[in-house]
């Protein structure tokens, strides 16, 4: 959440350099910071994995990552010259004491070659079993002694459940200071997540309203039309609740229910947001049951491609359990949110891909109009919509021109597209740039991956417990089980959906 640049020389080492994130993300990540003059001047970035390449080819393979998935585009060729003389590549695994010796080497030579003391970055885009051998590698090579210098940039999952994160938590923490540890998430990059922030504690008009007196209930929906695609050996030992509401979802809440910051520094935001995670109602019991639903995509036809349901995906068991749809309803008891609930939606094959906020606020206290003339009546809403639309819009009631005085819903937008020219950032833009920076601000605070998991774990311990008898149980292109829809009908609500092009 940079504010002001002023760049160290940096080495970025990142374990996992052939893989999947580093071509799809990282790359093109670092790649676009250079274009926009947000790299240092003296970097370099150390890619490495078990398969045999020469920097060349190395180059050539990110080349080929940021060609096919830049926002900028095709690579331009003085630019890549430029840029790719920083690329380097070590073959090595990360369970050989050698390999950290090489970097050790690498390092040194940098320091030298630069005469400064360079600060490292250490990327860790390697599946979350390596996250510890990589971390105590570091640490026996003696590579984060200097505590100011060094940094760790861990991808998710961190965990894979209360204890494990604990675990993970633990052994990091003999190692790095807190300071050092960067858990990512990269919902908290996203430009039209971090405006969250800037919407509510930028503007006085909301804040009268942000709370119990005035708000009825809040939506928070994260739908993918893709099914697990090539994840289906992770995927199936983890599943919605996991992949996306322990982390992705859960911050985003955050974001909505968080008092003010006394600033912007990085601990005053995570100390905010951990005290919701905090004041979440625990389920206990029967809660499960009332309160949070699951469900499994069958089979079914996308955009008129026949689609395999879940247990069919490959690397995925035929008798799964794993849940790809869950629904929870939440309530955070203090005194700004007591009695709102909190509905969160995610799952996979679903019949569109958005990710929206919705704030449904309280009914008029008396209407004074003929029925008539509010006949398609709504209450007030604030959509601030992450993707695919980039938008903030608040529904209003206004009277339909004419002669009549007959009552329609406005939408007053804010459309990031429309009001602005210049191409937001991708998030990993802002983490990768926040990470040089040492501003830990979007990044997950040790305790706050704990609370989140702590919140979960009932529900997680109630369904692994009991498997589901009904899976699957809803189709590719649905908006879910329809027990989704009855958590949500039984208080009187509806799940909203993005407007389509800006039509509801
Ligand atoms: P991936 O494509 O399977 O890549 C795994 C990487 O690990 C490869 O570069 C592989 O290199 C390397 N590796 C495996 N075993 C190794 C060993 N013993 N020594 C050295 N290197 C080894 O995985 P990914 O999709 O990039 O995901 C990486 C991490 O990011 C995971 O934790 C994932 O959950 C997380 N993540 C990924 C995405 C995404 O979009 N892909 C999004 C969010 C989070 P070699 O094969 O050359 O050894």
């Amino acid at each position: 959440m940079s504010t002001t640049v002023n760049l160290e020389p940096t080495i970025f080492i990142i374990f996992g350099g052939t893989g999947d994130l580093n071509q799809r993300k990282l790359a093109p990540a670092l790649y676009n910071l250079f274009l926009d003059g947000y790299m240092p001047e003296q970097y370099c970035i150390i890619g490495t994995g078990r398969t045999p390449l020469t920097d060349d080819q190395f180059r050539e393979k990110l080349k080929e990552g940021i060609n096919n998935f830049s926002r900028t585009g095709k690579v331009k060729d003085a630019k890549w010259a430029d840029f790719s003389q920083h690329i380097f590549y070590q073959a090595s695994d990360v369970k050989d004491a050698e390999t950290y010796k090489q970097f050790g080497k690498k390092i040194e030579e940098k320091n030298k070659e630069w005469k400064t003391v360079a600060n490292v970055i250490y990327y860790l885009a390697v599946a979350p079993n390596f996250f510890p051998i990589i971390a105590s590698n570091i640490s026996k090579a003696k590579l984060a002694e200097d505590t100011k210098k060094t940094r760790i940039v861990i991808e998710k999952p961190f965990g894979h459940d209360l204890q494990t994160s604990k675990d993970l938590n633990q052994l990091l923490s003999g190692i790095f200071n807190e300071c050092q540890i960067y858990r990512i998430d990269h919902y908290l990059g996203k430009e039209t997540v971090q405006n969250i922030m800037a919407f509510r504690f930028a503007n006085s008009i909301l804040e009268p309203l942000w709370n119990r007196n005035y708000i009825e209930h809040v939506q928070i929906s994260v739908t993918e039309q893709l099914g697990v695609e090539d994840r289906g050996g992770y995927y199936d030992g983890a599943g919605a609740m996991r992949d996306m509401i322990q982390n992705h979802l859960l911050q985003l809440l955050c974001l909505v229910a968080m008092e003010s910051p006394v600033s912007f520094s990085a601990d005053e935001v995570r100390n905010r947001k951990v005290d919701v995670l905090h004041a979440m109602r625990k389920f206990t019991g029967e809660d499960v049951r009332n309160s949070a639903v699951r469900g499994q995509y069958g089979p079914g036809w996308m955009q008129g491609k026949q689609v395999p349901g879940y247990r069919e995906e490959q690397e995925v068991d035929t008798q799964s359990n794993t849940e790809t749809f869950a629904a929870i309803k939440f309530f955070v008891d203090n005194w700004r949110w007591q009695g709102v609930p909190f509905y969160l939606r995610t799952g996979k094959r679903m019949h569109q891909s958005s990710s929206v906020i919705t704030i449904q606020f309280k009914d008029v206290p008396h209407l004074v109009f003929p029925p008539e003339a509010a006949e398609s009546w709504q209450q007030n809403r604030l959509i601030i919509s992450i993707q695919p639309e980039m938008s903030v819009r608040l529904q209003v009631q206004a009277k339909r021109p004419g002669l009549d005085m007959v009552l329609n819903n406005v939408d007053m937008v804010f459309d990031y597209k429309g009001t602005y020219t210049n191409q937001a950032p991708e998030a990993y833009e802002t983490l990768l740039l926040d990470t040089m920076l040492g501003d830990q601000t979007l990044f997950m605070r040790g305790d706050q991956v704990e609370a989140a998991w702590e919140l979960i774990m009932p529900i997680l311990n109630a369904w692994e417990s009991k498997k589901s008898l009904n899976f699957p149980n809803y189709s590719a292109d649905s908006w879910g089980p329809e027990i989704a829809e009855a958590l949500i009908a039984r208080d009187g609500y509806h799940w909203f959906t993005l407007p389509v092009n800006g039509k509801k």
